[in-house]
């Protein structure tokens, strides 16, 4: 699948109603912070948007933040880094631990591989993860006007469980910590889904800086409901169980010597 670069992600204004719900703030960032060992002083954030967390652990511990975005990192009040999470100009293991909340959904495989490969060799220590827990991808997914791409409306090409993060990293790294947070959320029945597209056509409606990543268009107008979709989505709220929208997991460097 493409991942062409979202423009919206190198204007000013996205950036400032990022935390629009205010659960970053809330309930991720003392999240975060509990979770970090107390042996760690220094902090790689990776792909810290505009450092609504970067700008907290800042307070803590000695903290460089990286981001593709130049209009993002304008707003991180420490030292910053514009690189791509797949090549990262600094020393192997010059950081105690690298931090990542939400990126690695919004890569591809290949983006993926490289990036965690990144994190492996610059964490000395740590390497402390938070993306969407088992999130349905399709739930967000939107149907282009003008090209018909069906696209996630929120840029994830990737969904993860414990499971399939413990993989990633458990070759150089031990799982020493995971827990589950955020706000509870409805999950939605695949079965359902795929009723609701395409017998319903009724696909999620798109955000404010939605692009469709085949046509770079990026005017979509709201889609209603209709009675199937009203079916489905009635239906869906008797059979779907609500979980957690986060997942958090610390890992070790295998064998680290503590002298
Ligand atoms: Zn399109």
């Amino acid at each position: 699948m493409s991942t062409k670069t979202n423009e919206h992600f190198s204007e000013d204004t996205i950036w400032y109603d990022y935390d629009s719900s205010g659960s970053i703030t809330e309930k991720k960032i003392p999240w975060v912070l509990q979770n970090i060992p107390e042996d760690t002083s220094s902090i790689l954030d990776i792909g810290c948007g505009n450092g609504i967390i970067t700008n907290e652990l800042s307070k803590s511990f000695k903290t460089t933040g990286a981001d593709m975005s130049d209009a993002a990192l304008k707003q991180v009040n420490c030292p910053t880094i514009n690189c791509s999470s797949e090549s990262i100009p600094v020393e192997s293991e010059s950081f105690d631990m690298v931090f990542s909340s939400q990126l690695l959904e919004h890569l591809n495989n290949e983006q993926l591989e490289a990036s965690v490969k990144e994190f492996k060799r610059i964490a000395s220590r740590y390497i402390l993860i938070t993306v969407p827990h088992k999130e349905f991808l399709k739930f967000c997914e939107t149907k282009c006007p003008k090209c018909n791409a069906v696209f996630n409306t929120n840029g994830h090409y990737q969904s993860f469980d414990l499971l399939r993060i413990k993989e990633l990293f458990s070759d150089d790294f031990e799982l020493i910590k995971h827990s589950l947070g955020g706000s509870l959320h409805q999950q939605y029945n695949p079965f359902l889904m795929d009723i609701r597209q395409n017998l319903g056509n009724r696909y999620y409606n798109p955000v404010k800086y939605t692009m469709c990543p085949n046509c770079k268009n990026d005017d979509f107008p709201l889609v209603k409901g209709n009675l199937i979709s009203k079916i489905c989505n009635g239906l869906n709220r008797i059979v779907s169980p609500r979980a957690n929208y986060w997942i958090l997991t610390l890992f070790e460097r295998r064998n680290h010597d503590n002298t």
